[in-house]
């Protein structure tokens, strides 16, 4: 599967979860959504073997936001993990030790 449907589909599962955005406007589907990795962000994937970016799309690395937080003014990394970490607790850290196992290269601490 192409990673760009992947998100797709993974998009569409989080409006179960993701139903405001930080800023406390509500998502509304097909008009204000943006999905957001909010951990490891894309650009920090950039050179990643695609199996390695696979991993960081989950729901435990991505947000729904607006769209204009997206643009203006995201949330930042330590907020998000604190969020996710409310929701998954230990599974997010499990998750996110073995990602930093196999990446080669720096990765945010966040514990
Ligand atoms: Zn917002």
């Amino acid at each position: 599967m192409r990673i760009s449907d992947w998100r797709k589909e993974l998009k569409e599962s989080l409006l179960w979860r993701d139903t405001y955005c930080y800023c406390g406007k509500p998502l509304v589907r097909g008009v204000n959504i943006d999905m957001h990795e909010g951990l490891v962000s894309r650009g920090q994937m950039m050179g990643w073997p695609e199996e390695l970016k696979l991993l960081t799309f989950n729901e435990l690395n991505c947000i729904l936001i607006c769209h204009t937080c997206n643009i203006m003014n995201p949330p930042s990394r330590k907020r998000v993990w604190d969020d996710q970490q409310k929701r998954y607790g230990d599974e997010l850290e499990k998750w996110y030790r073995s990602l930093c196992g196999l990446v080669k290269g720096k990765m945010q601490n966040f514990t």
